[in-house]
């Protein structure tokens, strides 16, 4: 990790996650805001960064132009329609992504993987540690039960959530069709509740999505079968893990060749297994 302080951007500044990861940087001794952006045409353009993130006046206002310079690193929580754009400026600009923002769509990961051959990025669906850890152990898990044991993800998500299932979820039943050998598209099934409602096929992997209140995020993966249950849970409680997390991906990235990582990258853990 660089000992110098690492200058960051935030973009999606004004959103619940660029609040949080604008609250990190503050309270940093090391790293320090270079930039907060937001949507243009937004409100509170103009508005100081630290007031914006519940503490002092920084002397730091949000702008809508992300113009990154060439020894920070962008850190992009806004909206998937706006990630093509921001993938453009940062291989411009020659600077590091971290790339929080989920729902991506398959042309965007493309982009991404293309813009990975120019500079180091880090994407993932989620920051946290604790999912981190849960996405590696579903793959060993389901690895050792075997199709004969029912995968089945159940995720909650605060009411503004635009995207379902979530993007850890679907993370998760990647990292358990890869350990197990199946192809995700083919037996991901989302849409249990729906009109064309039928038996479960062996080997399918099922997510089933809830929408309400204010959850911060939560993921429970059964492993059925009959006469037992394994459950594993991960329950976020505060959004500043996942600022702390994409932080921490920041000042690890600077150091890195250009690529395509993964939170596990970061925390030293490998592919997804
Ligand atoms: P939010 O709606 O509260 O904030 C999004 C912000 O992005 C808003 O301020 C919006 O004005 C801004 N924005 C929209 N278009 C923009 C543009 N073109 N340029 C700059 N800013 C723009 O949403 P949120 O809850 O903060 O979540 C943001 C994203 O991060 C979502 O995709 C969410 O799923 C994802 N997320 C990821 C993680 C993770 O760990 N990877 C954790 C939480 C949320």
């Amino acid at each position: 990790m660089s000992e110098r302080l690492t200058p960051i951007v935030i973009v999606g500044a004004r959103g619940r996650m660029g609040k949080a990861l604008l609250r990190e940087i503050i309270i940093s001794d090391s790293m320090v805001l270079e930039a907060a952006v937001d949507r243009s045409g937004g409100p509170g353009l103009g508005q100081d960064a630290g007031r914006l993130a519940g503490l002092d006046e920084l002397g730091i206002v949000v702008t809508d132009e992300l113009r990154p310079r060439r020894s920070s690193v962008v850190v992009d929580f806004s909206l998937a329609q706006a990630t093509e754009a921001n993938i453009h400026k940062c291989t411009e600009a020659g600077v590091p992504l971290v790339l929080g923002t989920t729902g991506l769509s398959k042309t965007t990961r493309e982009l991404l993987r293309a813009a990975a051959n120019e500079v180091p990025i880090v994407s993932a669906a989620n920051f946290s540690v604790g999912v981190t850890l849960l996405t590696k152990i579903a793959g060993l898990v389901a690895h050792a039960l075997g199709e004969q044991w029912d995968a089945e993800l159940l995720e909650i998500h605060h009411s503004h959530k635009r995207d379902a299932p979530s993007g850890t979820a679907l993370r998760i039943a990647k990292s358990i069709a890869k350990a197990t050998g199946r192809d995700l598209e083919t037996v991901l099934r989302s849409d249990r509740a729906d009109a064309h409602a039928r038996p479960r096929e062996r080997g399918e992997i099922g997510i089933s999505a809830l929408r309400g209140g204010d959850s911060v995020g939560e993921h429970t993966l059964m492993f059925l079968a009959d006469g037992e249950r394994l459950e594993l849970t991960h329950r976020a409680t505060d959004r500043a893990i996942f600022a702390r997390g994409a932080l921490r991906a920041a000042q690890w990235v600077v150091d890195q060749k250009p690529g395509l990582y993964t939170m596990a990258d970061v925390l030293g853990l490998g592919g997804l297994g």
